[in-house]
């Protein structure tokens, strides 16, 4: 037995940039541009939640309250 070559496939779903298969040298990504981009993104924020839940009731929680401290 060779436990020397030890092929084990992670690639599951390829690179989440592009898609593509991912390469041993580069995963998760498929090449270390696209593991940049994905950086990039980070950095950007581009991975902030999509549709950040927005309330509401906030634009009518100060109206009316505001002239009642005099
Ligand atoms: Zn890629």
């Amino acid at each position: 037995m060779g436990t020397v070559a030890s092929m084990r496939t992670k690639a599951k779903g390829g690179c989440p940039i592009c898609g593509k298969p991912v390469t041993e040298a580069h995963k998760p990504f498929c090449s270390v541009r696209c593991g940049q981009i994905d950086l990039g993104r980070w950095l950007n924020g581009t991975y902030a939640i999509p549709g950040e839940p927005v309330a509401p009731g906030e634009s009518s929680k100060s109206a009316g309250e505001d002239e009642s401290e005099s």
